[in-house]
């Protein structure tokens, strides 16, 4: 296991990409119902299915030993993991090894109570997800109430945590809506990132013409906006700068995938390894932590999978594909 932080990952892929960051999903669970990420009727993973704090802990001080410097928590709804602080307790104390950064995406309708908590506990920021500033098309979009969220969100500031809001956009729900957020975004200071809507929600749901894909969303704003293109950073997102004082990003999955540059890797709430959110299934880790297996096995397993990932489902003849575990399961 390396030592610290300076010594080269050994999480490297067999197309050399390093892994340097880390989902989480602490639990498939949610309050919501966006209709692109949940099936109409979720079946819950039993909880003896899903990975103890003790579990998730163990898996993520072996993979910041071995580079991963950023986590992510989510789910499901992270805020519903009955133990969250302890989590992130747990991963601030990891910090020695190498971990730089501890984040969470979550709906924010629970925040408001646990934002100064979070923060106190090692939390170093938030992504929080907004569809829409308009009540109705939000709850059409999440089937719950816009003001818990907004409530979550100015919980968040007022601790010291720092948000960046993020929105997928379905043509017919807000896909007119891309000026009215990034304005909204904008009066308050906040970064905001559009998502294309991916194929990981009920198998045969998705449906390619319901993608706003980046030119069109490019298009939109430039009707409001003067907008200038920004360098590409390690994020996901192209970003652009809007009216020379507010910056934008767009995660384009679908039209520009960007894949050939991928660093992360995602643990499920049942502990499987993911190397990417399009792999048609992930590396089981939980029976080999039930089983007693030690540290080096677990690396080694861990090790083989992170190597063996595809170059990206952009590669792959039918892309995207449909896959057979939806998003909320996976953990987004
Ligand atoms: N519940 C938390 C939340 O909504 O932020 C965390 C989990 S959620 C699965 C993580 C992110 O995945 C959210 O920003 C959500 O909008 C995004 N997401 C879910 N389904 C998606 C899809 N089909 N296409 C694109 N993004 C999706
Ligand atoms: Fe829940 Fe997040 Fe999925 Fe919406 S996107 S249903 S809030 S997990």
């Amino acid at each position: 296991m390396n030592a610290g932080p300076n010594i080269p990952s050994q999480l490297i892929d067999q197309h050399g990409r390093r892994k340097r960051k880390l989902r989480i999903s602490l639990t498939d669970r949610c309050n919501f119902r966006c209709r692109y990420c949940m099936p109409d009727t979720p079946q819950w993973l039993p909880k003896s299915q899903v990975l103890t704090i003790e579990e998730i802990v163990r898996v993520a001080r072996l993979m910041i030993g071995e580079g991963i410097g950023h986590i992510r928590l989510t789910g499901g709804e992270p805020l519903l993991r009955r133990g969250l602080l302890d989590v992130v307790r747990a991963l601030d104390a990891l910090r020695p090894l190498g971990l730089t950064r501890i984040s969470m995406t979550s709906n924010a309708s629970r925040l408001a109570p646990q934002a100064a908590a979070l923060k106190a506990a090692g939390l170093d920021d938030l992504n929080i997800s907004l569809d829409s500033v308009d009540p109705d098309t939000f709850r059409r979009m999440t089937g719950r109430e816009l003001a818990p969220v907004v409530d979550g969100i100015d919980a968040a500031r007022a601790a010291g945590l720092p948000v960046k809001l993020n929105s997928v956009l379905l043509r017919d729900d807000n896909g007119g809506q891309i000026v009215a957020l990034a304005e909204w975004a904008r009066a308050r200071g906040l970064p905001l990132r559009f998502i294309e809507y991916m194929p990981l929600d009920e198998p045969g749901r998705w449906q390619r013409a319901q993608v706003v894909a980046e030119a069109e969303i490019l298009a939109a704003l430039r009707g409001r906006f003067g907008v200038e293109p920004l360098p590409r950073s390690a994020d996901p997102a192209t970003r652009y700068r809007l009216d020379g004082d507010y910056e934008v990003g767009v995660i384009s999955t679908v039209s520009n995938p960007f894949c050939a540059s991928c660093d992360r890797l995602r643990l499920t709430a049942t502990g499987e390894l993911y190397t990417c959110l399009f792999a048609t299934q992930g590396t089981p880790l939980r029976e080999r932590l039930r089983a007693g297996d030690s540290d080096a096995q677990l690396l080694e397993r861990i090790r083989d999978a992170v190597w063996h990932k595809q170059a990206g489902y952009a590669a792959q003849p039918r892309a995207p594909l449909e896959r057979p575990i939806t998003m909320h399961a996976m953990g987004g």
